[in-house]
């Protein structure tokens, strides 16, 4: 403790009038920068865990600026990234930025060759919002498409049309890519039009193609299988509906349904994307460590695990390629130009959400098999589900970080 102490008191004396021109992660000399999970390590339900306040807290100078480069990464979706910043600023009593937030949709930034291309996007909430803010120019709902082909949804009998529609106007093809943000209301309805648009190439109204050579681009936003609400057992994610897109796109085409890329904790795309923030609020200087805090094995333990081999394969072979890494997601992994990447992630697991040290889940095996959803083949290895280290809680995760980071 009095470690830390003697970090705040550097901090707030005779440096100020430097840390105010340069933001500070310039403890010890070194450019630290904190990637924080949301739920389950900030927030339970809609209130906020005691613990966190007190750590933002330590995190904040007497202006309520941040003393590193801070970045809240959640797998949430369905909400636009400015409401996610307002909602967090509120609850926690700091003031955060939109540049400050990812959610599981926000590297779709990064994508600009898709950005004028037409794509049909999935989900719920202000989804059509949220793919114009991530800069997509034309966008195609669900509703809509089913609006325009009102005989591909039968499920429902009460939804079926009564008439037989006279002509139905024709939708711009779908000719570049699906977008799926999250687990969508109506299931059945869903999973339909998206099997209908992957398998006649984006023309719904037309008769299936399976001998179709190339298959559309997917881009797929939060893969969780499951996740915790207030009922007692894990609720169904958006995981969960992939894998049953999967089931039926192989069922009637023989082949595997193949992605883009998948976004999202723990997607090395996401981390690529929040180490971007955390330099630009270190003016695009380079950071020596990055925490990464969070609350789930097999989401924020794994992906910042995964980042830091990355990063470690990166600096000791820049030019090789990234297979050792891509193994880890089964995506391949775009080459990023040449950054100034960070030296290394170090995973921080606390035990206010998902992990429960008093009742792990049963067997690791389960664990990875339950938690993350196994597309491509993927294989975990327990290295990668190995925390850097173990706290009690969100405060003691910035402690350890404001010790680790002390000059003495
Ligand atoms: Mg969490």
């Amino acid at each position: 403790a009095s470690t830390v102490r003697q970090v705040r008191g550097t901090l707030s004396l005779s440096n100020w009038s430097v840390l105010q021109t340069s933001p500070v992660s310039h403890l010890s000399g070194r450019q630290v920068g904190v990637l924080f999970d949301v739920d389950g390590v900030l927030l339970r339900g809609g209130s906020v865990i005691p613990a966190a306040r007190r750590a933002l807290r330590k995190l904040v100078d007497q202006n309520q600026s941040f003393l590193f480069p801070v970045v809240f990464v959640t797998n949430a979706g369905s909400c636009l990234r400015h409401h996610k910043a307002q909602q967090l600023s509120h609850l926690l009593d700091v003031q955060i930025a939109p540049e400050q937030v990812v959610l599981s949709h926000s590297p779709l930034h990064m994508m600009e060759t898709f950005h004028n291309k037409c794509v049909l996007v999935s989900g719920q909430g202000p989804v059509t919002q949220i793919a114009h803010t991530l800069g997509f120019q034309k966008v195609v709902t669900m509703e809509e498409l089913s609006e325009q082909h009102p005989l591909l949804d039968m499920v429902d009998h009460s939804r079926r049309p009564t008439s037989t529609p006279s002509s139905s106007r024709i939708l711009p093809q779908i000719q570049v890519a699906i977008i799926l943000f999250g687990e969508p209301i109506r299931w059945e309805t869903n999973l339909q039009l998206i099997v209908d648009v992957l398998l006649t190439n984006g023309r719904p109204g037309c008769v299936y193609d399976t001998r179709l050579s190339a298959q559309m681009p997917v881009l797929a936003c939060n893969m969780d299988l499951l996740w915790m609400a207030e009922a007692p057992s894990p609720r169904l994610g958006h995981g969960m509906f992939l894998l049953c897109l999967e089931s039926i796109y192989r069922k009637l085409t023989g082949r595997r349904l193949e992605y883009e890329a998948v976004l999202g904790k723990p997607s090395l795309f996401t981390y690529q994307y929040a180490e971007q923030l955390l330099r630009q609020q270190n003016q695009n200087h380079k950071l020596s460590t990055i925490y990464a805090v969070g609350d789930n094995l097999m989401t924020d333990i794994y992906g910042a695990n995964l980042y830091n081999r990355y990063l470690a394969k990166h600096h000791t072979d820049t030019m090789s390629d990234t297979k050792l890494v891509a193994q880890g997601t089964g995506t391949p992994v775009p080459v990023v130009e040449e950054f100034a990447f960070a030296a290394q992630c170090r995973s921080i697991l606390v035990c206010t959400g998902v992990y429960n040290p008093q009742s792990p889940l049963p067997g690791d095996q389960n664990v990875s098999e339950t938690m993350l959803h196994g597309q491509n083949d993927l294989k975990v290895e327990p290295d990668l589900v190995e925390p850097s280290h173990m706290v009690e809680d969100v405060e003691a995760a910035v402690d350890l970080m404001l010790q680790q980071e002390s000059p003495n």
